[in-house]
């Protein structure tokens, strides 16, 4: 029969658009700063936001931007961000949020996706986006957030803001968008993990369920004045999410442009951190980082952690180093409105060597189905991991095969990840179906070998893929980045492996010691770049 978990709402999430929700938040918490710059210290307030975003929509609107349309945002994390951001969403039209690392190629088939009419660039984006833009179809402006743009005929936003009259920001109105979840709030590219990136689009609905549940008190608690940490890049649904969750509580977003080590750790203790949204990768560097010890991080209520995969020993080992009771680990993905899963304070099991994600949120109908016959499977039977709901995208923007593959006829979203539930409904995610390993007639998952080898002290980072072998399909294969001043041999960690795992998940495609794991801005391994690194026989 097959087991489907269904997990009711509470409370219905909001029938308002993210526009109306966010002005009057804006308005609530007035003067009260809400962004924080840990580079430089510069401050935005709520009441400032709200200045230069009105007065941004009226900007865009006097321009014949209309609802619908799509404003698009190419920039690392900054503060102004969120003004071109609020802007859009408060006249209806839709933002595309691009990757500053994008090349050449991948903004093009993006932009071609979208199509926006308006580029928001940085002095990282512009020239690259300035050339792309003469051979596209239809006509994009380009709009430079930097004070200095390369070419005159460039505005900038601070011009812009300077030029535009006053406006009666407190009377202000968001446009109606009619029915929240018909109409599109964001069109948001997944990681590029397994091929290039998709444009998700999400309603005003998927996000304002997600962040009206997740801001609770039983799930990430985030309370007025409470302090975010978000180096996670604006563009990502990750931070989409944490960002609107934040304006929505009235706490103080503190950024970063990039990850700096000591930074992250100072600005913890600087200003009194009380939640930080990470990834896997910065969770190793709290587990095995010696400076890490120097910092004090009595603040922190809630430590997060998702977009892939996290072993339990690294989970255990911050757990106990920086002294904080529980990991909210959760599992998602942007189709799902960022996060369909997350851990509650009990749902840790130690015997597990991955970290559990926990149960659906509520407003989530999950399920798992057999590989090749579809079939939905019992508690503790390995399948695709399938859910339904009211935070399941709207599609892929401008590519309703795609859609099709993805949600089928009866509505089931396939999230392409293999994992089980618990008979509590608690999610293990074993691994994406096209990164399993396919040995002899095994399909071996690249994440369990590399929580084994993590737990080895000497490894500071691995990474794991199936190596092509004429007798056998695939062997698994491990890049390793050494701790430094170890000196540990191919040979140990083979042997180290065949100790704890069985036969066909042994390292019999070798050891290659690298410097750094190539990893996305949310966290993820590589493996096609990995792939390209296997030393020829
Ligand atoms: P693309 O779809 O473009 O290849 P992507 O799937 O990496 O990229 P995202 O939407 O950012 O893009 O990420 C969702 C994916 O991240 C999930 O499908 C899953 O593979 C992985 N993931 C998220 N959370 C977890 C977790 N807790 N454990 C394991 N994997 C996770
Ligand atoms: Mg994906």
């Amino acid at each position: 029969m097959g087991k489907i978990f269904e997990r009711r709402l509470e409370r219905p999430s909001p029938t308002i658009s993210v526009g109306q929700a966010i002005l009057e938040k804006l308005r609530e918490n007035g003067d009260e700063v809400l962004l924080i710059d840990g580079h430089n210290g510069n401050q935005m307030t709520n009441k400032g936001l709200l200045e230069k975003s009105v007065k941004f929509a009226n900007f865009l609107q006097k321009n014949g931007i209309k609802i619908g349309d799509r404003i698009a945002i190419a920039s690392e994390n900054r503060i102004d961000w969120l003004i071109p951001a609020c802007a859009t969403f408060y006249i209806g039209a839709i933002l595309a949020s691009y990757n500053p690392l994008y090349t050449e190629y991948e903004f093009q088939y993006l932009l071609n996706i979208a199509k926006p009419r308006i580029i928001l660039v940085s002095q990282r984006t512009e020239r690259l986006i300035a050339k792309i833009v003469p051979n596209l179809s239809w006509k994009i402006t380009l709009i430079e957030l930097d004070d200095q743009p390369f070419a005159t005929d460039i505005r900038t936003l601070k011009d812009i803001l300077n030029n535009e009259e006053a406006v009666d920001f407190l009377g202000y109105k968001a446009v109606d968008i009619g029915d929240n979840s018909k109409h599109p709030l964001v069109i948001l590219c997944s990681s590029g993990t397994t091929g290039l990136p998709k444009g998700v689009t999400l309603s005003h609905k998927n996000l304002l369920a997600f962040i009206s549940k997740i801001t609770q008190p039983e799930y990430l608690d985030i309370r007025h004045r409470d302090r975010i940490l978000l180096f996670l890049p604006f563009f990502h649904g990750y931070a989409t999410g944490m960002l609107l969750a934040c304006m929505y509580t009235g706490s103080i977003i503190v950024m970063m442009s990039a990850f700096e080590q000591e930074l992250f750790l100072d600005l913890i203790q600087k200003y009194k951190i009380t939640h930080l949204p990470l990834v896997p990768p910065i969770l190793i560097f709290l587990a095995k980082h010696p400076l890490v010890d120097k910092y004090d991080f009595r603040s922190v209520r809630e430590l997060v952690c998702g977009a892939a995969p996290l072993a339990m020993d690294v989970a255990a080992a911050v757990k106990s180093r920086i002294g904080i009771k529980y990991i909210r680990n959760g599992y998602g993905m942007t189709e799902l409105s960022v996060v369909s899963n997350l851990c509650g304070r009990e749902d840790e099991d130690e015997s597990f060597e991955n970290a559990a994600t926990g149960v659906s949120l509520p407003g989530f109908l999950s399920k798992v189905v057999d590989l090749e016959t579809q079939e939905t499977l019992d508690v503790g039977q390995v399948g695709e991991i399938c859910y339904m709901g009211e935070q399941l995208m709207m599609g892929y923007w401008n590519n309703s095969e795609a859609t099709r593959q993805t949600i089928d006829h009866d509505g089931w979203l396939h999230t392409g990840d293999v994992g089980y539930f618990d008979d509590k409904g608690n999610l293990r995610v074993v691994n994406r179906i096209k990164e399993l390993i396919k040995y002899k007639g095994y399909q071996v998952s690249p994440t369990e070998i590399e929580t084994v080898l993590l737990s080895h002290p000497a490894v500071k980072d691995t990474a794991v893929i199936g190596r092509p072998d004429e007798r056998s399909g695939e062997i698994p294969m491990a890049f390793i980045v050494r701790q430094p001043g170890t000196t540990i041999t191919v040979q140990d960690l083979q042997d180290f492996v065949k100790q704890k795992l069985s036969p066909q998940k042994w390292l019999r495609g070798g050891v290659q010691f690298i410097d750094a794991i190539p990893k996305n801005p949310s966290g993820k391994i590589l493996r096609r770049e990995l792939q390209a690194m296997i030393p020829k026989l």
